[in-house]
């Protein structure tokens, strides 16, 4: 692909100024106006599905289903539910009054918060552009989106797609890598919606501080997973593989670590094996040769996977099943390793790949506190049928976002908050919550008939006469 010349920021704060001033005939647009431009994108994504995925493809193998499913009809999931909910969503929200706030009226507006700018990683690169998009469109903000530069099929692609809908004034894409992410950053953006590392994210906050622009940060982790010993180990197995191996383990919720109660330890390893080679190598011909499996994004970060594998097997890990690997396509087994200790990277260092380390336990207490002595993390699964067991772990851990009996598949629901929390996340986003991401809550009381300013809080403070309190 050629290179494309990037812009100064002398062009981007021309750009920024003009969605600036955009932004306050925003602030009148009606729910119509904004679902009129999530319609033109719905429209457009239809009618690109194919372009859409042959971009994937190029960028990194994604198999064509996989991008349907996890790209394509997130997207479009986002824009009805935002679609069908919007002037809901729009309206002002009455609140009760207090026995001191008699006589007034509460009301919540939501404001939008104004010029914006949408940062996206390469993981999920249509989906993570396009979602945050979809959120701010709705919430009446104007936008500058940089996606990754890792993807340069989808993010040009993407930068065609709002060429062809949006003034610039509206939306504008401007590629880059991280020089241009940081000359962005230079520019007072009323809110800053970021995914990616978290290493990153402290930087975007850091940036983001210099101007009082709000954050939403959605970061990435560990994501442990339990087996209890209650589990049906053959429907967790199918679960588990088909939620860390889809987009080959480079996916912000893929579940990192699993935790198996030692019990069932044989049996798991035994399905979790069966339902790696149905998935991936029905026809037996060599997991090497799958198609509905995805490739690492670049070399660097392929080293990066054999690094850590490397590092645990030096320290005494063993590779339970998979650990063929192979530069020149940029392939790794999907692999499972066993017998871990705690001075290994793996088990400290987000993955983001096609591996996955086993650890067991007697107590539940014991898996519980190993979780709790890392980070939160973004997503924590849980596969049992023993409901105080369940219960124990959802109280006594924090975690973005927990699913039970499943995994991964959350990320789909419209009406629940999707995102971290701390080390994994600040903010939420999805559906309402990703419209509140880009609202200002604006409380706005009427004063009527009660008790007003000047009889409560005028001097003098004649306290003894007034009793108020
Ligand atoms: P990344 O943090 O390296 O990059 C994300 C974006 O930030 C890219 O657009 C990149 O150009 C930009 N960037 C990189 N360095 C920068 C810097 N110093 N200053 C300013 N901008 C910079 O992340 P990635 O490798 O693209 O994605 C993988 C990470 O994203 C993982 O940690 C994963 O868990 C996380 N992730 C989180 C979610 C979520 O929804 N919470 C979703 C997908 C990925």
């Amino acid at each position: 692909m050629p290179e494309k010349q990037h812009p100064t920021l002398e062009e981007l704060r021309n750009i920024f100024d003009l969605q600036l001033e955009s932004s306050l005939k925003w602030r009148q647009s009606t729910a119509a106006d904004r679902i009129k431009k999530l319609e033109t994108i719905r429209k457009w994504i239809f009618k690109n599905q194919k372009r859409i995925k042959s971009a994937l493809y190029e960028d990194f193998k994604k198999p064509f289903p996989e991008t349907e499913l996890s790209e394509i009809f997130p997207i479009t999931i986002e824009i009805n539910h935002a679609i069908k909910n919007l002037k809901h969503w729009m309206k002002p929200k009455k609140v009760d009054s207090s026995l001191s706030m008699l006589g007034t009226k509460g009301k919540i507006y939501f404001e939008p918060k104004g010029a914006s700018l949408i940062i996206s990683p390469w993981n999920y690169p249509f989906n993570l552009a396009i979602g945050p998009l979809v959120s701010a469109l709705a919430a009446g903000c104007p936008v500058i989106l940089k996606p990754s530069e890792l993807t340069p099929h989808t993010s040009g692609l993407i930068e065609n797609m709002i060429d062809e809908l949006f003034d610039k004034s509206e939306v504008a894409v401007i590629q880059g890598g991280v020089e241009v992410s940081q000359r962005l950053l230079e520019l007072p953006f009323d809110h800053i919606f970021f995914t990616g590392s978290p290493a990153v994210g402290k930087k975007i906050m850091e940036a983001a501080s210099k101007n009082l622009s709000s954050v939403t940060l959605e970061l990435g982790g560990k994501s442990p997973t339990i087996v209890h010993n209650t589990a049906d180990i053959k429907d967790a197995a199918e679960k588990i593989v088909s939620g860390k191996f889809l987009n080959c383990g480079q996916t912000c919720i893929a579940p990192d670590y699993l935790l198996v109660h030692e019990e069932v330890k044989e049996h798991f390893m035994m399905e979790l094996k069966v339902a790696i080679k149905k998935m991936y190598d029905p026809e037996m011909k060599g997991l090497e040769h799958s198609e509905d499996l995805a490739r690492i994004i670049n070399l660097k970060n392929y080293q990066r996977l054999l690094t850590l594998l490397n590092d645990a097997k030096n320290k005494g890990a063993k590779i339970e099943f998979g650990g063929k690997s192979d530069p020149e396509t940029l392939y790794i087994e999907p692999t499972l390793v066993g017998d871990l200790n705690d001075s290994m990277t793996i088990l400290d260092e987000e993955i983001f790949g096609p591996i996955l380390p086993i650890l067991t336990y007697k107590k539940l207490e014991k898996a519980i506190s190993l979780i709790n002595s890392k980070p939160k993390p973004l997503a924590l699964y849980y596969f049992g049928k023993d409901d105080e067991a369940y219960k124990e772990v959802l109280h006594q851990t924090s975690s973005g976002n927990v699913m039970l009996n499943d995994c991964v598949l959350h990320f789909l629901h419209p009406n629940l908050p999707f995102g971290g929390v701390n080390n994994s996340g600040i903010g939420k986003s999805h559906g309402y919550f990703g419209y509140l991401a880009f609202s200002n809550e604006k409380g706005v009381l009427k004063q009527r008939v009660g008790l007003n300013n000047s009889t409560l809080i005028k001097p003098p403070y004649d306290l003894k006469t007034k009793k108020i309190i």
